[in-house]
């Protein structure tokens, strides 16, 4: 009964990727029972990442303004969602920033850019941005600003760069219909400079955008094939506005399985759960922390999430331990079990719970 499992968690142990007729079936077959596929995955996971959960915060320094019309974007030149548009912030804030996410315990702070890709002098300005991060802070510095040529890559690496993110997002052969102002071979070219100049690529896929399980397929073989050690599994936040709307498929089944099926095709990545975890996975969001290995807190791009104590509560009470930066002390900051909702800053976002129950909808702590 369950030899198909140990096959697949054998396979991944051992570094091998499961054949494309079980990666579709683990994706897609009516047959597949949840628990043992999750512990299947679980395999490779504890092998390489123990019960560590990784802690990632965004920081969007810039925000919508983009000529590129990505439809499942809010910040796309093509999208009318109401979202607060702003230029690259100022160093400081972007500073105060990384120190509050030092230490809230994030072990990777991600600065995140709109936009087709950054020019010769922002690059040298995100550069300084590291350094400094990097020279105040025992944390891991990522970038994600678009199209990057060698030249960009190479500032940014002298600089100290950990990880560059730019997502796949889906198949070559579905990229058309979410994008076209720049195709899917930039994507690849931009993760080749990044990993050229020695610097981490990190690179993952949306689910729930029309996509068909061979699309996903591909992207989980596409990302081994590039050696990507960082894959975010995003799960499409249908925000008002953007051409791109979820296509109805996203169950929590669907989406622990897509985060499984990442798991035993990349064994020894770091697997994210990223953009629409709590939207999605609901209930079965502690499921999610056996295939996958670290995650993000204090919300999205454009939209809220959990924040630290919420999300650091489901990772302790489903038996795993928040792998903080060294410099953390294992508090929380600020936030005792219960708290009031609307608090200051909060009402520039949109609230994908409230969007996904409808107008009016408020959520219960
Ligand atoms: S994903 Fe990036 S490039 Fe695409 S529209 Fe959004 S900000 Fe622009």
């Amino acid at each position: 009964m369950f030899e198909r499992y140990e096959r697949l968690a054998e396979r991944a142990l051992a570094g091998e990727a499961p054949s494309e007729q079980d990666a579709l079936w683990v994706l897609g077959g009516d047959d597949v029972a949840l628990l043992p596929l999750l512990h299947a995955a679980f395999a490779p996971r504890e092998k390489h990442w123990g019960r560590a959960v990784q802690v990632h915060v965004l920081n969007n320094v810039q925000n919508g303004l983009c000529p590129e019309d990505c439809g499942y974007c809010s910040q796309s030149r093509d999208s009318s969602a109401a979202i607060r548009k702003y230029p690259m912030k100022s160093e400081d804030e972007i500073l105060a920033e990384a120190e509050a996410a030092a230490r809230a315990g994030a072990s990777r702070y991600c600065m995140v850019m709109s936009g087709r890709g950054p020019t010769v002098a922002t690059a040298h300005k995100l550069a300084g941005l590291v350094r400094t991060v990097k020279e105040r802070h025992r944390i891991e510095v990522c970038l994600s600003v678009g199209l990057l040529e060698e030249e960009h890559a190479r500032i940014l690496a002298e600089a100290g760069l950990d990880r560059l993110n730019h997502n796949l997002n889906t198949s070559a052969s579905h990229y058309g219909e979410i994008c076209s102002t720049h195709d899917y071979d930039d994507r690849v070219a931009t993760l080749r400079a990044a990993k050229k100049c020695g610097i981490e690529p990190c690179s993952g896929l949306i689910v729930g955008m029309g996509e068909t399980a061979e699309d996903v397929v591909e992207v989980a073989f596409r990302l081994r094939e590039l050696e990507v050690p960082s894959i975010p599994v995003n799960f499409l936040i249908p925000i008002g506005g953007n051409p791109v709307q979820s296509d109805g498929s996203l169950t929590p089944e669907r989406c622990l399985r897509a985060l499984a099926l990442m798991r035993l095709v990349n064994p020894a990545a770091e697997v994210r759960i990223a953009g629409g975890r709590e939207g999605h996975l609901r209930a079965l969001g502690p499921l999610a922390l056996y295939p996958a290995n670290s995650l993000f807190v204090e919300g999205y791009l454009t939209t809220r999430g959990d924040d630290e104590a919420e999300t650091y509560r489901m990772i302790r009470d489903a038996g795993f331990e928040v792998a903080g930066n060294p410099d953390w002390d294992g508090n929380v900051p600020g936030r005792g079990d219960f708290r009031l909702r609307g608090g200051e800053g909060e009402i520039l976002k949109p609230d994908i719970r409230a969007e996904q129950r409808g107008p009016g909808a408020t959520r219960a702590d």
